[in-house]
């Protein structure tokens, strides 16, 4: 479940306005606090709100009330998260293709980090949810008319995004910063990761991976257009 009672200032509600507000807690995911790194437990944990005005990365984060009173922080000292968790599932996507009914795509779905979301102010000041942004900006794309299955993700800045087979371990390197992975089940589906040339990704602050237990569980927020999704070709 995404976090559902939450300590907050008000000024991050009179800042985020009530529809930003709740987006942000259906992306954020109460596993570890991020202040003292242990699990933040089934207590309400504290929202804070860190805007960085050098690099313009702001980051809505998840702390022990105990470690962190919630805020909104647009001052010089900011609260630094290293402790940010992330988690994947493989998932066999059948795709339809024409003719041949349902053709398996496996497919790495991650969550990059669940007890943070970055945020991103328009050029009116108004505040929203950056995930699919950032995702957008890689190539990657959500269910839609632009939505290309079998083209790999192009080049960016002079990285070209690439996945890795190590025995049943798939990792999906996107950029030299970000590399998640994650480990089948059946030598079935490395075999078709070798056919294809590449693997499925999608990347999503909107699902905690490894919750899903049915494929409905996986389709809805697919429709829903919470992932976005790109093929990675395998590390030649
Ligand atoms: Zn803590």
């Amino acid at each position: 479940m995404p976090v559902n009672a939450v300590s907050l200032h008000a000024d991050i509600k009179a800042n985020l306005g009530e529809q930003v507000l709740n987006d942000v807690l259906r992306n954020v995911w109460p596993q570890d606090c991020q202040s003292c790194n242990k699990p933040l437990g089934t207590e309400p944990p504290s929202l804070c709100v860190d805007v960085d005005e050098l690099t313009n990365v702001t980051m809505a984060t998840l702390h022990h009330t105990a470690c962190q009173a919630s805020s909104w922080n647009d001052g010089p000292i900011l609260r630094v998260s290293n402790n940010l968790s992330w988690r994947s599932h493989l998932i066999n996507w059948p795709i339809e293709s024409g003719d041949d009914g349902p053709v398996i795509w496996p497919t790495l779905l991650v969550n990059p980090h669940l007890e943070g979301v970055q945020l991103r102010q328009d050029t009116f000041g108004a505040w929203k949810v950056a995930t699919l942004d950032h995702a957008h900006e890689a190539g990657l794309r959500v269910a839609g008319p632009d939505f290309v299955i079998d083209r790999p993700l192009p080049a960016r800045a002079g990285h070209t995004p690439a996945a890795h087979l190590n025995g049943t371990t798939v990792t999906v390197q996107l950029s030299p910063f970000e590399q998640w992975g994650g480990t089948f089940y059946h030598q079935e589906q490395t075999a078709r990761v070798r056919e294809l040339g590449g693997v499925m990704f999608g990347y999503t602050t909107a699902v905690n991976p490894p919750d899903i237990a049915t494929y409905e569980d996986f389709v809805q927020p697919v429709v829903q257009r919470q992932i976005a999704f790109g093929f990675v070709s395998l590390a030649r």
